[in-house]
C-alpha cells in the first residue's frame, strides 16, 4: 500500500491492539447476557463492572455515576432531552454556546421547536473561549441547564470548565459538558470542576466506535431516555453491548495511563506544525487559541483556496484531514465553528483540521508541509481571486 498519513483523530482513532486483545474473548468465549443467571454471564457482568470502575477513574466518578450509551451523540441527546423533560415545570431557558457540535445544537433546536425551551446560544470570543460575564449575564430564574462543550472538535479550543461549573453551582443550575474531545486528552475531574453531567465516545481514544457514557452526578434528577429492561440501573434500557464496553475500559486506563507522555510528544509536533506552516505558507491563520487548546489539534484557514479541494488533492497524496467535523464535511456550508470565531466566509471556506496521534512522527509533518506547500500554491494558480488581489497588491 502506498504512503498514508492519518492526521483526522478527532473525527475518529486506531482502535489500539492491546484494546481489540480485550474485546476479542467478549465476542466467543464470553459472549453471556450478562442480566442472566449461569456463571457464563456472571463473567459478562464482571467485565462491565471492571470497565465502569475503569472509566469513572478517569474523571474522578464514583462507578455507578457512568451510564453507557451507543456513543457521545446519544450522550448528548439524554442529557439535553431528559434533563429539559423532567426540569421543565421549573423553568424553560436553556444556555448552550454557538460552537457546540450538532449533538448538542440539533437537540437544543429539537426541545425549541417541539417542547417550547428558550435556548441562550452563547457567542465566543476571537479564540473560541466563552466569555464568562456573557454567561452570568444569560443566567435568568428559567435556567435549568448550562451545556458547554469540554473542548471543540473543530478548533481545538479548551473552555473554563471549573469556572463555569463553578457559577452553574453558585445558581443551582445543573451543568452537562460534552467531553467527547477532552476525554483521555486533558485531566478531567468531575468533583472539581462541578460537573453534574459529562458526555465521552470511546473512538476519540483508540476504543471501539458506537460506545459512550454519559456521567450522570448521583443526585442528579434526570429520566431515562431508552425504555425496556432493566439494565444500566434502569436509566438505559437494552442488553449491553459488552465487548464494547469492555473495550472502553480498556481504552479509558489506556489513555490515562499514557496521557501525560503521550500529550507532551503531541504537543511539541502540534506546534511544529502550526509554527512551519504558518511562517512557510503566506497568507494563512492559525483558529482556536494558541494555548488553551487540545494538544492534538491543529486548525489553519488559508486564504483564496477552497477547503474541499484541498483535501481531495491532500488525498492524493495520502494525507487523511478533514475541513471542519467530519459530520460537516460534505456540505458546503462553512463551518458554523469558524463562523463564531468571526471568520468571514471565504475564509472560513478555505480552512483545514489536522488532529494528531501518538503514531505522528516529525518526519509525517515534514512530508504534510511540503505536500500542503504546492497544493496550496497550485490552488492559489487556479483562483481569480488569488490574481486579482496578486495584480492589486504588486
Ligand atoms: N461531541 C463532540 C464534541 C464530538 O466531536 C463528537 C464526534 O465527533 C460527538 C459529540 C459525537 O460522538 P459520537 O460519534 O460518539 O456519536
Amino acid at each position: 500500500m502506498s504512503k498514508r498519513i492519518y492526521l483526522d483523530n478527532a473525527a475518529t482513532t486506531k482502535t489500539a491492539t492491546e484494546v481489540v486483545e480485550a474485546m476479542l474473548p467478549y465476542f466467543t468465549e464470553n459472549y453471556g447476557n450478562p442480566s442472566s443467571v449461569y456463571d457464563l454471564a456472571a463473567t459478562s457482568k464482571e467485565a462491565i463492572t471492571k470497565a465502569r470502575e475503569q472509566i469513572a477513574a478517569v474523571i474522578g466518578a464514583e462507578p455507578k455515576e457512568i451510564y453507557f450509551t451507543a456513543g457521545g451523540t446519544e450522550a448528548d441527546n439524554w442529557a439535553l432531552e431528559a434533563t429539559y423533560e423532567l426540569l421543565c415545570k421549573k423553568g424553560n431557558h436553556i444556555i448552550t454556546t454557538k460552537i457546540e457540535h450538532h449533538a448538542i445544537l440539533h437537540t437544543c433546536e429539537y426541545l425549541e421547536k417541539n417542547r417550547g425551551a428558550r435556548v441562550t446560544y452563547l457567542d465566543v470570543d476571537e479564540n473560541g473561549i466563552v466569555k464568562l460575564e456573557d454567561l452570568e449575564k444569560a443566567i435568568t430564574p428559567e435556567t435549568i441547564l448550562i451545556s458547554v462543550m469540554f473542548a471543540n472538535n473543530e478548533i481545538g479550543s479548551i473552555q473554563p470548565i471549573k469556572e463555569i461549573g463553578q457559577i452553574a453551582k453558585e445558581h443551582g443550575i445543573y451543568f452537562h459538558t460534552d467531553a467527547v474531545q477532552a476525554f483521555g486528552q486533558v485531566p478531567i475531574d468531575v468533583d472539581e470542576y462541578h460537573i453534574d453531567m459529562l458526555s465521552s465516545s470511546a473512538h476519540k481514544i483508540n476504543g471501539p466506535k458506537g460506545i459512550g457514557f454519559l456521567y450522570i452526578r448521583k443526585g442528579v434528577k434526570i429520566r431515562s431516555f431508552i425504555h425496556g429492561g432493566a439494565q444500566e440501573r434502569k436509566r438505559r434500557a437494552g442488553t449491553e453491548n459488552v465487548p464494547g464496553i469492555v473495550g472502553y475500559g480498556a481504552a479509558a486506563e489506556r489513555a490515562a495511563r499514557t496521557m501525560q507522555e503521550r500529550t507532551e510528544v503531541e504537543r511539541k509536533l502540534r506546534d511544529y506544525l502550526i509554527e512551519r506552516i504558518t511562517k512557510e505558507i503566506p497568507y494563512c491563520r492559525l483558529n482556536g487559541d494558541p494555548v488553551k487548546r487540545l494538544p492534538n489539534n491543529v486548525n489553519i484557514s488559508f486564504q483564496f483556496i477552497e477547503g474541499e479541494s484541498l483535501l481531495i488533492f491532500l488525498d492524493g497524496a495520502g494525507i487523511c484531514a478533514s475541513s471542519g467535523s467530519a459530520c460537516t464535511s460534505g456540505s458546503l456550508d462553512p463551518s458554523h465553528v469558524l463562523l463564531a470565531i468571526g471568520l468571514p466566509h471565504e475564509i472560513a471556506h478555505g480552512s483545514l483540521r489536522l488532529t494528531l496521534s501518538e503514531e505522528t512522527t516529525k518526519e509525517d509533518l515534514d512530508y504534510v508541509v511540503e505536500k500542503l506547500k504546492e497544493i496550496v500554491a497550485r490552488l492559489r494558480d487556479m483562483s481569480p481571486l488569488y490574481e486579482d488581489f496578486m495584480k492589486k497588491n504588486k
